[in-house]
């Protein structure tokens, strides 16, 4: 079901407002998305608001740099980031929502990014949305930033 709603950081410095389907929950097992213990809600940018908190933000990038991954600086939370399978979209980290009880999340997709190239090719073939090609999520995570209020 789709419901708009709020979440952020750990500190409050960051806060975004997102429209997301909870019954979408997606996991992955690729190594960041592993060690940061994300689970994903897929968004476009229009469905996505940065309230606040776009000074507080750091970008990590990594192997192809194509993904980027934003954090609070201040208390290192990642409350979203775009990712390098739909770098046209944003992927919100759903424990960042408000009000949310991490523990009864019960992801109903799965996309192994330990096996990257063989996950997108299957994800594409099941039907899933494609970004232009050669298009970084650098440019993605602009808009967001650009139309950000502060
Ligand atoms: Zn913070």
């Amino acid at each position: 079901m789709l419901e708009t709603r709020e979440g952020g950081c750990h500190c409050g410095q960051v806060r975004f407002r997102a429209t997301v389907d909870l019954d979408l929950l997606s996991q992955c097992s690729c190594s960041i998305c592993t060690k940061k213990g994300i689970l994903h809600l897929s968004v476009f940018p229009a469905d996505f608001e940065l309230l606040r908190g776009k000074d507080a933000l750091t970008v990590y990038t990594f192997g192809t740099g194509v993904a980027q991954h934003p954090f609070c600086t201040h208390c290192g939370a990642h409350a979203f980031y775009v990712p390098r399978s739909q770098p046209d979209k944003i992927t919100v980290n759903a424990k960042c929502l408000d009000g949310i009880d991490g523990t009864t999340l019960k992801p109903t997709r799965s996309f192994d990014g330990r096996h990257w190239e063989d996950a997108q090719h299957k994800r594409i073939s099941d039907g899933g949305h494609v970004a232009a090609a050669g298009l970084n999520g650098a440019e993605t995570l602009k808009g967001i930033l650009d139309r950000a209020r502060a």
